[in-house]
């Protein structure tokens, strides 16, 4: 990186050590042409990236709101509250994963009607209803065929009949 004394446009590293018990790594830095020296902490971006609504508005992803939204499509589903946490904490980390500072707000929902078909159905179908509506009739009218193609994942799993739970990691993404 540039030298912040003469803006030489590299700089060495003489010193580098785990810091913030171990959140960030702490450098330090010298400058082969002034000598001076300035430290650096390196620490991971885990700013979620900012919702870019349908209409263009960007807005700071809301948590508690998709909380809400979840339970509110899985009210009254045989569905342990865990499972939902465990869904949320894989779409923050796809969220975090693009790497980008901002997401398309249609991209999410996508992420949060796949965690919710794999979850429940009829929740599924509330959620996208909703969703949907305030967004585009057409996009929905796409997920409803789609649904009634492909078979879901829990009648994927009693047609083969004898697999147990646990092989639905695929579509927790990396
Ligand atoms: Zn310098």
């Amino acid at each position: 990186m540039y030298c912040p004394f003469c803006q030489h446009p590299d700089t060495r590293v003489i010193d580098s050590r785990l810091a913030g018990e171990g959140t960030q790594v702490r450098r330090r830095r010298e400058c082969p042409v002034c000598s001076e020296r300035f430290t650096t902490y390196e620490t991971a971006e885990l700013t979620l990236p900012r919702v870019i609504k349908r209409d263009g508005g960007r807005e700071p992803f809301d948590e508690a709101k998709l909380r809400r939204g979840m339970q509110h499509a899985l009210e009254k589903r045989p569905v342990p509250t865990e499972q939902v946490e465990e869904a949320l904490s894989r779409i923050k980390r796809r969220m975090l994963a693009l790497g980008e500072r901002e997401v398309d707000a249609g991209r999410l929902g996508d992420w949060v009607m796949e965690e919710l078909r794999a979850l429940d159905e009829v929740a599924y179908i509330r959620f996208a209803s909703v969703y949907m509506s305030f967004e585009d009739v057409t996009a929905f009218r796409e997920v409803i065929d789609r649904l009634e193609r492909e078979p879901s994942p829990a009648a994927r799993k009693s047609q083969l009949g004898l697999l147990d739970s646990g092989e639905d990691a695929g579509a927790g993404g990396d």
